[in-house]
């Protein structure tokens, strides 16, 4: 029988279902299951998704599973979780997701799963190192959403302010998703030019005004969430887009939740870093120079999330 790609998602709420639905739209795998505790909502988005087909680029089989699927799944994504709404922060709904993520990663793996985790519940970073924990899986099969949404919100409003395309402008958020993330100014390139030369030639543009949009997208999740009480289309293109550079190996760099040895001077702990992605899932970690400010403030962001682990192992 001919091989095909199959992503199983567990967790078939407003980010699990915008994922699914991501990955429809684009084709981006030839299988997908759907699997939420309550089976009726993972059943209702299986039929409502297959009712786009014949517009999607090219057929994906979906269908309402359960753990055995997991067998020959490429990816498991877990989604499943208490959302941000029920919670304080992110940080705030951690003993919960934790064991909802345990309880998932054990019947998963008991259905004999050999491929590679995605995670996007929240606190992400520490779920991950929880899920790490819980698989035995090694760590570069095991990959955390991190800072990937807040890279391309950083992306998105840094092209509003420049007015040029994000794909042209690269420039990361790293370490914690979460209030301690950091913004890395001195990371910002437009068309491979960077950002200390693009200020010194246009007075236009100000270092002040970088630092504010930085800020301003580690504190825009909030604003959503007053707005329409959760997140979920940014995220769950996200998460499509990871599951592409898996899949098609693309060798692609993305800041997502990577286990730390060493790099960047930490150990045992996931944070958001940008790492190569392909078919192995982190095929290796890509260490940025950071300004001294900008390394005092990762190092802190560490610190949190180390803080929260530690609570729980
Ligand atoms: P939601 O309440 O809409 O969906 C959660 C789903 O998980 C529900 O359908 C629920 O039935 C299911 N679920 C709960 N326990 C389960 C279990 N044991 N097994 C299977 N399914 C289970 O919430 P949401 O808005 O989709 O958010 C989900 C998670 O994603 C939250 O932790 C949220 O904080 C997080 N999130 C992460 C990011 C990010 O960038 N990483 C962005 C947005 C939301």
């Amino acid at each position: 029988m001919t091989k095909v790609n199959r992503v199983v998602l567990v967790g078939t709420g407003f980010v699990g279902s915008s994922y699914a639905f991501s990955l429809a739209n684009q084709a981006i795998t030839e299988e997908l299951v759907l699997i939420d505790v309550n089976e009726e909502k993972a059943k209702g988005e299986a039929m409502d998704i297959n009712h786009g087909q014949i517009f999607y680029p090219s057929p994906t089989k979906i269908w309402q599973g359960d753990y055995s699927d997991c067998k020959d799944a490429d990816i498991v994504c877990i989604t499943a979780g208490i959302s941000q709404d029920q919670e304080e922060t992110r940080l705030s709904g951690i003993e919960k997701n934790a064991a909802i993520a345990k309880t998932i990663v054990e019947s998963v793996m008991d259905a004999g799963f050999d491929g590679i985790f995605l995670i996007s519940s929240n606190p992400v970073d520490i779920i991950t190192y929880a899920v790490w924990k819980y698989s035995g899986l090694p760590t570069h099969r095991v990959i955390g959403s991190g800072t990937l949404l807040d890279t391309a919100r950083y992306q998105h409003e840094l092209s509003e302010y420049f007015n040029v395309d994000p794909r042209s402008i690269s420039g990361y958020v790293i370490g914690e998703h979460g209030d301690s993330q950091v913004g890395v100014t001195s990371s910002i390139r437009i068309g491979g030019q960077p950002i200390s030369s693009i200020l010194k030639s246009h007075d236009e543009y100000k270092r002040e005004d970088l630092e504010k949009i930085a800020t301003d997208v580690r504190d825009v999740a909030d604003v959503i969430i007053d707005y329409k009480h959760s997140t979920y289309y940014g995220i769950g293109a996200a998460l499509a887009r990871l599951t592409q550079a898996i899949l098609r190996n693309e060798n692609v760099v993305l800041p997502i939740s990577a286990y730390l040895e060493g790099h960047y001077g930490f150990e045992d702990v996931y944070v958001g870093v940008p790492a190569i992605i392909n078919r192995n899932g982190i095929n290796e970690i890509v260490e940025i120079d950071l300004e001294k400010d900008e390394r005092e403030k990762f190092n802190e962001s560490v610190k949190v999330i180390r803080h929260y682990q530690d609570q729980l192992f």
